[in-house]
């Protein structure tokens, strides 16, 4: 066959499935459900993509990664060549493979999507990063730049914290960031699960940024150890990146009652103190036959899922809207679905009620249909009158959402702030106070791991020109290329 028609027939070829673990597999496992692509596969998908001038996957990137180049790089077997493209424009590159949504993103751009399936383009990324992690000696480590004498401050080390700490590195400063757990990645280690991201990829990351002399204290909470005057004497920048951690609750009655939980709680328990997976356990999480996980985002999927692990018998899922409205990743709905995970949809909870001991013993729900679109654009659920019913659980998990935590913005008044509690920000990220800027979760008030990271990178260069142009503080005032 001539190399044309060898490559005509290739782009023809179906989109590469990456392999997964079996449901029979997972049933108490939280071992990673995919299992990334072989090498052939890996290559066969990159011979998919078109090479299109025009671009439009990386215009649906928040980062801009350089789609085209980096698959055109792994499929001419240049892998070293294509981690460098990667990593131009992704701090996370492991993370984001395995968590961003790409379906709604890059591959919703996909020119290959009009007539057929957009070429798997997280699951090259995820290839190509997972590469870099076990080919460490082929690397090509970037040489770092010279100090700068300046001295930078994030708070949180999650995905916005970890993208600013590394760029900021990167332009020659020297960066610290203070996290206020015992463990550094934000909602990438105690939120999402292992079976979803594994620890060691969080891990991986964070050595990355040790390579690059970022440093990393723990334990430490800014507005109660150290206070936001404190940095700005000790720091001649400050990104902060908290995220919004605080749980929103469903206001109904019951909420208290024994065998209650927020998602926070739940999942920070059993993926940072090993709940219900560990013996060696400190923090129990109590286990029921009858889960019931109330939400529609990813943070719900995670919920129901981990229940499931964990031995609930019957673990279901109660949503005020349909599942086409549903905010959680595709991917994650149909491996829940897989795993036996009920779903209630057009159900929204109205009371939590409880044995005569005080623990749960139901959930009272009412159907739901959609009315007129409200302000998100989204159809409005309206309860349907006289349809009330109970649900038998053992344990309910709140997972409808979460704010900003007042903790850090409480002591600092002067710091402007949204009615929602977020911080409000200028185009550079930079907040209402000069040399401080925010940006992830705290700004958002509940996104996703790539806009945290894209507000990680924009801030970092806004701070860095800034502490740039401050005059002989920055001996080094260059930008990177
Ligand atoms: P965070 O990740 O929340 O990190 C903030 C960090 O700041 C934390 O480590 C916290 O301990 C620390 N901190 C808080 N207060 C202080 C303080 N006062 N002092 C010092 N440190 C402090 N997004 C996706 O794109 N895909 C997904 O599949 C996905 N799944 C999700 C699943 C769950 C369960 C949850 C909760 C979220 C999920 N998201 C997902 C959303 C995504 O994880 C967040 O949007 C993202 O992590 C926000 O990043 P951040 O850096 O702003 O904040
Ligand atoms: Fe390749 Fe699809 Fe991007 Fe075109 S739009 S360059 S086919 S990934």
């Amino acid at each position: 066959m001539n190399e044309s028609l060898a490559s005509k027939a290739q782009r023809a070829m179906p989109r590469a499935a990456m392999h997964e673990l079996s449901a029979e597999e997972r049933q108490h496992s939280f071992a990673e459900v995919n299992t990334g692509f072989t090498a052939e596969q890996a290559l066969s998908e990159a011979t998919r993509c078109l090479q299109c001038k025009t671009r439009p996957c990386v215009s649906g990137c928040p980062v801009r990664v350089a789609i085209p180049e980096f698959i055109a790089a792994l499929a001419s077997g240049e892998l070293p060549r294509s981690v460098q493209i990667l990593r131009q424009n992704n701090a996370l590159p492991a993370v984001c493979g395995r968590v961003c949504p790409q379906e709604i993103q890059c591959e919703a751009r996909c020119v290959r999507k009009k007539n057929g399936e957009a070429v798997a383009i997280g699951c090259l990324e995820r290839y190509v990063a997972d590469w870099e992690i076990n080919h460490q000696d082929q690397v090509v480590t970037e040489p770092l730049p010279p100090h700068t004498g300046k001295r930078v401050v994030v708070v949180g080390s999650g995905p916005a914290g970890l993208t600013a700490a590394g760029e900021l590195a990167r332009y020659g400063h020297a960066v610290t960031i203070f996290e206020a757990l015992h463990d550094c990645g934000g909602v990438l280690r105690y939120g999402i699960p292992e079976f979803r991201l594994p620890k060691k990829i969080v891990d991986g990351e964070m050595a990355h940024l040790s390579a690059l002399g970022v440093t990393i204290e723990y334990n430490v909470i800014i507005g109660k150890t150290i206070t936001l005057a404190e940095l700005q004497e000790q720091f001649d920048g400050i990104f902060i990146a908290n995220g919004a951690g605080l749980p929103r609750l469903l206001n109904i009655p019951g909420e208290n009652l024994k065998g209650v939980y927020t998602a926070n709680e739940f999942l920070t328990r059993v993926n940072l103190m090993e709940a219900g997976r560990s013996s060696n356990s400190m923090t129990p999480v109590i286990m029921r036959r009858e889960v019931v996980v109330i939400g529609g985002g990813n943070t719900a999927i995670d919920c129901v899922r981990t229940a499931r692990r964990l031995g609930a018998q019957r673990a279901l899922l109660v949503y005020r809207r349909s599942e086409a409205e549903m905010p959680a990743r595709t991917e994650e709905v149909r491996h829940a679905r897989e795993e036996g995970i009920e779903f209630g949809m057009l159900t929204s909870p109205t009371a939590i009620l409880a044995t005569k001991d005080g623990w749960v013993s139901a959930l009272r729900c009412v159907r739901i249909r959609l009315g007129p679109a409200d302000d998100s654009g989204r159809q409005r659920p309206e309860v349907i009158e006289g349809s009330e019913f109970e649900l038998s659980a053992g344990v309910v998990i709140n997972a409808v959402g979460a704010a900003p935590n007042p903790l850090f913005s409480a002591t600092v008044p002067q710091l402007p702030l949204n009615t929602s509690g977020t911080i409000i920000i200028d185009a550079t990220g930079e907040t209402g106070i000069h040399g401080v800027f925010a940006g992830g979760d705290i700004v958002r008030g509940g996104a996703t791991v790539i806009l945290a990271m894209g507000d990680g990178k924009r801030a970092a260069g806004a701070l860095h020109r800034s502490l740039a142009s401050s005059g002989e503080r920055c001996p080094n005032g260059t930008r990177r290329s």
